[in-house]
């Protein structure tokens, strides 16, 4: 008899172990803001919190970093440029990540897969996914040998193809077919935690975005990571409008030199009625799930600032913004408002003459000024065009 009563009161103890542990783990986690996935008890029970799905848009720059937890499990879609892995590997362990499950690189392009190497090195992981696509980049070849020394093999997913990440699911959208363009090689996902999804593009184009729009499935999503950093050249209507996300949002540098993200896709946004949250301004952005709504870390942006093309240019003191370009004759800044010239004074005859001009040389160094402008502001103070070169 004693015996028996021994047996049964195993189970009892077990279920007031787990009990306890609900009761600590609920009192610790309100006070983080349910931002952790889930929790290992000690007796190896995983406890579900309502929010236990959580998606970090990490702040790389220019570049991709996207981090995925549910119930405990990690995906991690691509880690930034190649200064970036330390950082993504240092956000990583402060959720306390030690395993990943899926690393995903979009595409063998610098700022999406140049951190991966650290990352590689850094943590266990079980499935590496990426294009069947190569490239000859120093990054790419980092990547390739990280993953040779700690002698894993990378999947090449398959439209199609589902996998879960605990309760969440995930389907393989693209590519569809191989494309001349890396960008469009970009495996694109759709994540589905109860009633929310999630559609993450990596850098596709137009070119893929259709091919996916025409293979006719579902795109439908709350969240959509914007493809191609806001670039114009991703995002098309027909493509948006399928996916309709409420929020969308967008990983870029601040300052980056292409401009992200541009005009037409914010317009395209705000057009949809999405909100937007963007790196650039705002940071990392993390949005938790509780299957049914979304909590952000952050209000959404309301600049609707588009980036500008080119580098800062400084031009007698003020900063301009532009790209220079090299034509026949003479290097061209371009930017929003005008095209300067660069053109070369003589502060002693005051003439200016075009960086080519055979007179230029002559000119002595004390006298000679190099510079950024219009001739209309050069004769506006008081110079002279060369009668030689006619600038
Ligand atoms: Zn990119
Ligand atoms: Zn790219």
């Amino acid at each position: 008899m004693k015996e028996h009563r021994k047996i049964r009161l195993i189970p009892f103890f077990i279920l007031l172990i787990l009990g306890f542990g609900f009761i600590f783990t609920k009192q610790t986690k309100s006070n983080q803001k349910g931002l952790s996935p889930s929790i290992e008890t000690t007796v190896g029970t995983k406890i579900s919190e309502n929010n236990s799905f959580t998606m970090h848009f990490i702040d790389v720059g220019q570049g991709d970093a996207t981090l995925i937890g549910c119930d405990g499990e990690w995906m991690l879609i691509d880690a930034g440029d190649n200064t970036k892995g330390t950082t993504v590997q240092l956000y990583l362990k402060k959720q306390n990540v030690s395993k990943l499950k899926y690393v995903i690189g979009t595409h063998p392009d610098a700022d999406h897969i140049g951190g991966l190497d650290v990352i590689i090195t850094k943590f266990d992981c079980e499935n590496i996914f990426m294009p069947d696509k190569a490239s000859d980049s120093k990054e790419y070849k980092e990547l390739l040998d990280a993953i040779k020394y700690r002698n894993y093999n990378i999947t090449v997913p398959q439209v199609g193809n589902t996998f879960s990440l605990g309760s969440a699911s995930c389907i393989v959208l693209g590519p569809i077919a191989l494309s001349e363009s890396n960008n469009n090689n970009s495996i694109v996902l759709k994540v589905k935690y109860k009633d929310t999804s999630f559609l993450l593009s990596g850098d596709a184009e137009i070119e893929e975005e259709q091919d996916i729009v025409d293979s006719g499935v579902d795109l439908k999503a709350d969240v959509y990571h914007a493809g191609h950093h806001g670039s114009k050249t991703s995002s098309v209507h027909n493509w948006l409008n399928k996916i309709s996300p409420k929020s969308v949002v967008i990983s870029c540098g601040s300052e980056n030199v292409y401009g992200h993200p541009h005009r037409e896709s914010l317009d395209a946004f705000k057009e949809i009625g999405a909100d937007v949250y963007r790196t650039d301004e705002q940071g990392s952005i993390v949005v938790t799930s509780d299957g049914e709504n979304l909590m952000w870390n952050i209000d959404s942006s309301n600049t609707w600032r588009a980036g500008q093309e080119g580098n800062d240019i400084i031009l007698d003191s003020t900063v301009v913004r532009g790209v220079i370009e090299e034509t026949g004759e003479s290097e061209v800044l371009i930017n929003n408002d005008s095209n300067l010239t660069k053109y070369i004074l003589n502060n002693n005859s005051l003439k200016f003459h075009y960086p080519d001009c055979k007179s230029v040389p002559k000119i002595k160094d004390k006298n000679k000024e190099e510079i950024l402008t219009t001739r209309e502001e050069l004769i506006k103070r008081g110079y002279e065009p060369c009668k030689i070169c006619n600038p």
